[in-house]
């Protein structure tokens, strides 16, 4: 193995996989108010090719995978795609990142397939909030249900991931913050990414610099280690919680600096930065028989295109594609 590096040094081993640009949630900050055009299933890899694509990124430095979408537990058979993931000898981290939904009913099997931890979504505690966020699509139970499930056929850590919004959800921090002491949470605070409607986020925005303020009402927050992985979130804890406190700031001080990753987008193009419009095609090449060496050529194209930072800050967003067809 060679090890994958960027023009700008940094190593790249982590793969992010998105099974669906279908999602079972219409969260406001995600998805536009005018809905999306959904990719035909001609267009969508199969589990085949999403394997083939991951075997020779394995064999190129790949070591880490997260499964992503739109909502990946919407596409049937995800249980068997992390099967034959994790027959990969060299990809030692299996992940996923999900609503929630219908986490209850997989979570069991995910784990027997090899998956290791998850990344559950979850913005509010209030039910009725959460259909709000949802404009009406999602019940909050599920999803607490998914959770104690996954904790409870030992997917670990389980994380889970809040996009904090002023006037939405921000006046829970503190409960978010709580749950790190009375049950263990893993919570992590996001800053809203301007992705779905721009001007509603600008409103709506919370520095994670807020975020920590607001929390430090709970007792102070010491630094320290994730369990697992080196991903952008920075942790903390407060004294003799079990739990972490996490904070990610896409906008107010990006961590391109650290990216390690690359994106397969549910059609098969191949991502350099989730925040830019550039990308790859894999599919076709793949269907028209390319060799593993000819698709290899082209996943060190794609990291050779890897920009050294997005501009979000410099209000560029990527309007290509939504953001729940790249895979957050
Ligand atoms: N359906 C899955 C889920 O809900 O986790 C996976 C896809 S979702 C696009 C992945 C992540 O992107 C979620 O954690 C979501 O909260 C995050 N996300 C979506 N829109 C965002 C935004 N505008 N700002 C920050 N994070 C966002």
């Amino acid at each position: 193995m060679t090890g994958l590096s960027d023009s700008f040094q940094r190593p790249i081993n982590y793969l992010r996989i998105s099974v669906t640009d279908r999602c079972n949630l219409r969260c406001v900050y995600c998805m536009p108010s005018s809905g999306i055009h959904q990719m035909s299933h001609q267009d969508i890899l199969t589990y085949e090719e999403i394997y083939t694509i991951a075997r020779v990124a394995a064999e190129l430095g790949i070591s880490k995978v997260r499964i992503t979408g739109g909502e990946p537990l919407v596409r049937l058979g995800l249980p068997e795609l992390v099967r034959m993931l994790a027959q990969i000898d060299t990809i030692d981290d299996i992940s996923l990142t999900t609503n929630g939904i219908l986490l209850g009913g997989y979570a069991a099997e995910l784990k027997q397939a090899g998956l290791r931890r998850v990344n559950v979504s979850l913005d509010t505690l209030k039910p009725d909030r959460f259909k709000n966020i949802t404009r009406g699509s999602g019940n909050l139970y599920h999803v607490l249900e998914g959770i104690a499930t996954a904790e409870l056929v030992g997917l670990n850590p389980v994380k889970l991931n809040m996009v904090v919004m002023a006037g939405i959800n921000d006046d829970e921090l503190l409960d978010f913050g709580s749950k790190t002491l009375s049950d263990g949470w893993h919570v992590r605070f996001i800053e809203l990414m301007p992705v779905a409607d721009q001007e509603a986020a600008a409103s709506r925005f919370v520095p994670v610099s807020d975020m920590r303020k607001r929390l430090e009402q709970l007792g102070e927050l010491e630094p320290c280690l994730p369990d697992v992985g080196n991903g952008p979130a920075k942790y903390f804890r407060f004294p003799n919680a079990r739990g972490t406190v996490g904070f990610i700031t896409p906008v107010s001080e990006h961590f391109c600096f650290l990216c390690n990753r690359l994106r397969l987008t549910a059609d098969g193009k191949l991502r350099p930065c989730l925040l830019s419009n550039d990308e790859i095609d894999l599919k076709q090449p793949l269907r028209n028989g390319i060799s593993l060496s000819g698709l290899k050529q082209l996943i060190e194209e794609t990291v050779a295109r890897k920009p050294r930072r997005h501009q979000l800050a410099e209000g560029y967003v990527p309007k290509d594609r939504p953001f729940s067809q790249v895979g957050g």
